[in-house]
């Protein structure tokens, strides 16, 4: 019999995303923020609610709602702990009260976090959904543009002193449509100025912006985007598609990209 061939690609008919992931909330957020709205990047940032007005080097809170606006904010604790050394009651309301600091400003449900040193243990990672974290940037680089297998324990690509230049003319590189790629960045953007190489991040934008094949999305858009499509319920003849998320999803079928409204159920 003939079975039909589909498969999930990213906004847009897309197969390729790029994301970026930047801690601490240092003062030179500003200039990074400056330089991915020139290129039209999108970006998460993880902040610490406890540090942004006690520390001259953050930016303070009053600052996050423009400074940040069209990105996402995401948890990195309040206080930025070893929270693999820290009672696990405390981690959860290091965790819980940066959430809440962080929505006052947002305006949105804080979903993302970057774990404070890159530090977690088991215990942590099973605690992380009661607490309202759908996922958790660790430390590191992949060198891969594959999706993680796990959220809560999400590697980027790379940090952007590490290959960063050769792992996007690879990314670029690649054309086939047989896997979702992910491009994902990370780093802190005082390591600019420590090292004096914004030059890094100009041309790495440069190169990487304006493509119409790459979807530029923060952490929680892909993720909440990558859940939107397990949820599709296909009929069992797969003629058939329901789509329970508010958000459209993107399906390759028969080699033709089609949209799945949210809401909606589509005949393919
Ligand atoms: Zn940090």
């Amino acid at each position: 019999m003939h079975l039909k061939s589909v498969h999930i690609l990213f906004p847009g008919g897309r197969n390729k995303a790029l994301t970026f992931s930047y801690d601490d909330g240092r003062e030179e957020d500003r200039r990074l923020v400056s330089i991915f709205r020139k290129y039209g990047l999108k970006a998460t940032f993880n902040l610490n609610s406890g540090q942004a007005d006690k520390d001259p080097r953050r930016i303070p809170m009053h600052e996050w709602k423009d400074l940040y606006d069209g990105f996402e904010l995401a948890s990195h604790t309040v206080n930025h702990p070893p929270i693999d050394r820290c009672p696990l009651s405390l981690v959860a309301q290091e965790i819980l009260e940066d959430r809440k600091a962080i929505e006052a400003v947002a305006g949105y449900p804080v979903r993302g976090f970057a774990y404070p040193f890159g530090s977690y243990t088991p215990e942590i990672l099973s605690l992380l959904p009661s607490l309202g974290i759908r996922y958790g940037r660790i430390v590191g680089d992949s060198d891969g543009f594959s999706l993680p297998d796990d959220f809560y324990q999400w590697k980027a690509t790379c940090h952007h002193n590490h290959r960063l230049m050769e792992n996007a003319e690879s990314f670029l590189a690649i054309k086939n449509d047989y896997r979702l790629s992910l491009m994902y960045v990370w780093g802190h953007s005082y390591e600019f100025t420590t090292f004096d190489n914004w030059n890094v991040m100009e041309r790495f934008a440069t190169l990487i912006s304006g493509h119409d094949d790459i979807w530029y999305a923060t952490n929680i858009e892909i993720v909440d985007y990558m859940d939107a499509s397990r949820r599709l319920a296909f009929s069992a003849d797969h003629s058939m598609v329901y789509n329970p998320s508010a958000q459209d999803v993107w399906l390759c079928v028969d080699g033709v990209s089609v949209i799945v409204p949210g809401g909606k159920t589509l005949l393919i």
